[in-house]
């Protein structure tokens, strides 16, 4: 009777995991699919407890809690800019724990099956590999690409050692392998991740995502858990969808990211003279004020700034007041997370029918009379077009130069992630509107509702 029980909770939690899942993929579900997705997981994990027949309930229980409260405390303190810092920490975590599993049922029962390996393998990688990513995202000075002579070969060696280090445990039973496998194996994950540069290291932060889902598949299978398959085997397969969706909107292979195949961020500075425009709120708001068509193309400095309420603001008087067609032109790497632009967007009530991808609203651009760019730079650079040795070079770009008139909102000439001068600032039909993208929008309101 129990045994019926718990293989119907495994059910119950897997079917509310995978429509969590289908429920996330749009806006306007999201939420009630986040809310579906922690009843799957609770379900899942009262269910993983009542398999184990324990004799003390109250000691996993009390754990359960306090990394409950921890995980909330988190969520709640962590600012939308840093979610990819935290999604690296959460992946280091989930590839730790596939590794104490390991080890443990290394331990316990001298496990040297294949897929306790595996488990250790991936999960160790994982943890390392999230670990320095998360170092490089937060902290700018560790973001370069570390390369050095021999650096392959190192790995070569490395990955060699690992697959050795398995193959002599799994046939010889030696535990002593098995603790060089899990150290080898930490720093293959660290080596891995060095070449990596800064701006990569988000698509990075979705593969190791793949990969805490595929470590979770070989715990499932070692322990075997069929909810941890499932489970991994959703984490591991959307993991590998996003790692493969960012790595082809900037038009380059995950080979060459890994092996910090990008061009390095240029830091050389053109001494050409230049002058760029430089407008107000008001400039803008009178112009708006007697545009048919605006498209606003928000990027990192709208999240940044908040700006998205504002924004939603100065888009429902364009179109109510001023009978402007109003549209929101989103680049799939905007921002520092895919789906950033959306979120906040919706965040913010915008209409998602008003919100267009970039192969559906790119050939609109040369009859919209202004392109409103508030906090984008890199995602409208023409060097992604025309510099072969520019680090963003191969990335398709919103077209916004194609507008009669350009509004670029951000608070100085200063350049995007990929740390690239955006030749764009200094184009004839270009304005720039100094200050906080929030601040500018408010103040553009105010002349419109005025
Ligand atoms: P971006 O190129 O990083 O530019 C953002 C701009 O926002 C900056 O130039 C900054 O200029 C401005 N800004 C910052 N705070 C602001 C504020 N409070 N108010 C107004 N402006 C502000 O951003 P993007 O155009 O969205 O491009 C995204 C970049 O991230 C791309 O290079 C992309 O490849 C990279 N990336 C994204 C993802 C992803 O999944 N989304 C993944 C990998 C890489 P000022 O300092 O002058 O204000």
């Amino acid at each position: 009777m129990i045994n019926l029980f718990i293989n119907i909770s495994y059910l119950t939690a897997n079917t509310l995991m995978i429509l969590a899942i289908k429920m996330l993929s749009t806006p306007k579900t999201a939420r009630l699919g986040n809310l579906i997705g922690i009843a799957g997981m609770f379900w899942a994990i009262a269910a993983a407890l009542i398999s184990l027949h324990l004799s003390d309930y109250i000691t996993p229980i009390i754990v359960i809690f306090l990394g409950g409260i921890f995980g909330i405390y988190i969520a709640l303190k962590v600012k939308i800019t840093a979610l990819p810092q935290m999604i690296a920490i959460l992946n280091g975590l989930g590839g730790l724990a596939a590794v104490f599993i390991s080890l443990s049922e290394v331990i316990s029962q001298s496990k040297n099956d294949i897929s306790n390996i595996t488990s250790l393998i991936i999960g160790g990688i994982t943890f390392s590999g999230s670990i320095l990513a998360f170092a490089k995202l937060n902290f700018p000075r560790w973001s370069k690409s570390v390369r050095f002579p021999g650096q392959y070969i190192i790995n070569l060696i490395l990955s060699l050692s690992v697959l050795g280090f398995a193959l002599g445990y799994v046939l010889r039973n030696h535990p002593e392998a098995f603790y060089f496998l899990a150290f080898m194996n930490l720093l293959l994950g660290f080596m891995l991740i060095l070449p990596v540069g800064g701006a990569d290291i988000p698509v990075v932060i979705a593969f190791l995502n793949a990969c805490s889902g595929w470590a979770g598949v070989s715990v499932g299978l070692s322990l075997q858990s069929p909810v941890l398959i499932v489970i991994g085997t959703i984490v591991g397969t959307g993991g590998t969808f996003l790692a493969r969706t960012m790595t082809k909107a900037l038009n380059r292979s995950l080979l060459n990211i890994l092996i910090g195949g990008g061009n390095s961020p240029t830091t050389e500075i053109d001494n050409s003279p230049k002058i760029a425009n430089i407008g107000s709120p008001a400039d803008a708001a009178f112009i708006m004020q007697n545009a048919a068509k605006i498209i606003i193309v928000p990027g990192f400095g709208m999240a940044a700034a908040h700006a998205q309420h504002a924004l939603k603001n100065m888009a429902d008087i364009l179109r109510n007041k001023y009978q402007a067609e109003v549209k929101f032109a989103i680049h799939p790497v905007a921002g520092r997370m895919p789906g950033h632009m959306n979120v906040l967007l919706a965040e913010a009530n915008v209409d998602y029918a008003d919100v267009f991808e970039l192969n559906d609203i790119n050939n609109e651009f040369q009859e919209t009379d202004v392109a409103y760019v508030i906090g984008a730079n890199d995602i409208t650079n023409p060097q992604a077009k025309t510099n072969p040795n520019s680090p963003i070079y191969g990335m398709p770009i919103l077209e916004v130069e194609k507008a009669k008139t350009v509004f670029f909102v951000k608070r100085s000439l200063g350049n995007g992630y990929s740390n690239v001068e955006n030749p764009l600032f200094f184009a004839p039909n270009t304005y720039m509107l100094y200050g906080d993208a929030a601040h500018i929008t408010e103040e553009i309101v105010k002349y419109l509702e005025a």
